[in-house]
C-alpha cells in the first residue's frame, strides 16, 4: 500500500473540515476524489502532504508513518502534489519554476535544470522554458504546476483540480498527459469537478461531502448513488 490514511480528521477551530477519513491508495492506482465545493478535498490533500497538521488520525506512506513528518520529508519519500491555486513564482522563468521541484533530488543546479527541462518537455512546455512564468495563461500554469511536482520524481502525484478553467480541448490534452504520467509509473490521486475526467481516468472513486466520505466505488456506481446526487444538488 502506498498511502494509508486512517481516520484523518482536520479541525479549523470547532469546524471539522475533514471528518474521520480513511483512504488507501495502492501502487499503480488512479484514485478519484470528488465532492462538492467545501467537501474537504484540498484539506485532505494538505493532511497527506503535511502542508497542514492533522487534528487526529494517521498517514502512512509506503509503510512509513508520516503523520507528523514535514512536507519536504514526504516529498523526498515520493509524495508530490499540484496546488488548486498554482504556486507560480511569477517573475521567475518557467524553467526556474520547474527547477524548484527538481532541487529536491539534485543538489547540482545543472542536473536540476536538466531534469526540469525534461519534465517541461513531457508536459508540453519545453518551448516556453525561458519565458517568464507570468506570461503563461491558465493552461500553461496548470501544466507548470504538474511539471514542478513531476520534477521531484514522485511515486504518487496528488492532482488538485489541475484541469479547472481549461477548454474542452485542453481538458482532453490534460487527460492524455495524466495517462502518460501514470503509464510512466506514477500513482495518481485526482480531485476534479468534471465527471468526464473522473470517468475517463479512474476506476475507483471516493466521494466526500462536508468532510465525510459518503460513497465509494466505480465512477458509474458513485454517480448513480442517491446520497451523492443529493450532496451535489443540495448546494
Ligand atoms: P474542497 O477542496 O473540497 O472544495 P476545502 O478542503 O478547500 O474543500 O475546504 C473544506 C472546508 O474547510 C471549507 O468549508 C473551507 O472553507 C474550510 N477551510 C479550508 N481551509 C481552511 C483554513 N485554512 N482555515 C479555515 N477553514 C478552512
Ligand atoms: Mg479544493
Amino acid at each position: 500500500m502506498l498511502i494509508e490514511a486512517q481516520s484523518v480528521t482536520k479541525m479549523f477551530g470547532a469546524f471539522k473540515a475533514v471528518d474521520n477519513a480513511s483512504v488507501t491508495v495502492e501502487e499503480g492506482d488512479i484514485l478519484g476524489l470528488i465532492g462538492p465545493n467545501g467537501a474537504g478535498k484540498s484539506t485532505f490533500f494538505n493532511c497527506l502532504t503535511g502542508d497542514m497538521p492533522l487534528t487526529s488520525g494517521t498517514v502512512r506512506f509506503a509503510g512509513t508513518d508520516i503523520t507528523t513528518a514535514p512536507p519536504e520529508e514526504r516529498a523526498r519519500l515520493g509524495l508530490a502534489r499540484s496546488f488548486q491555486v498554482p504556486l507560480t513564482f511569477e517573475s521567475m522563468s518557467v524553467l526556474d519554476n520547474a527547477t524548484i521541484g527538481a532541487l529536491l533530488r539534485h543538489h547540482n543546479a545543472r542536473e536540476a535544470q536538466a531534469k526540469a527541462r525534461e519534465v517541461l518537455d513531457r508536459v508540453g512546455l519545453g518551448r516556453l522554458a525561458d519565458a517568464p512564468a507570468k506570461s503563461l495563461g491558465t493552461p500553461g500554469r496548470k501544466r507548470l504546476e504538474i511539471a514542478r511536482a513531476l520534477a521531484s520524481e514522485p511515486k504518487v502525484l496528488l492532482l488538485d483540480e489541475a484541469m479547472a478553467g481549461l477548454t474542452p480541448t485542453e481538458v482532453r490534452e490534460a487527460i492524455e498527459l495524466v495517462r502518460r504520467i501514470h503509464a510512466g509509473g506514477v500513482t495518481i490521486v485526482i480531485v476534479e469537478h468534471l465527471m468526464e475526467v473522473i470517468t475517463s481516468l479512474t476506476r475507483r472513486v471516493v466521494v466526500f461531502h462536508q468532510g465525510r466520505e459518503i460513497a465509494r466505488g466505480t465512477p458509474r456506481e458513485v454517480t448513480s448513488d442517491p446520497h451523492v446526487i443529493e450532496a451535489y444538488l443540495g448546494r
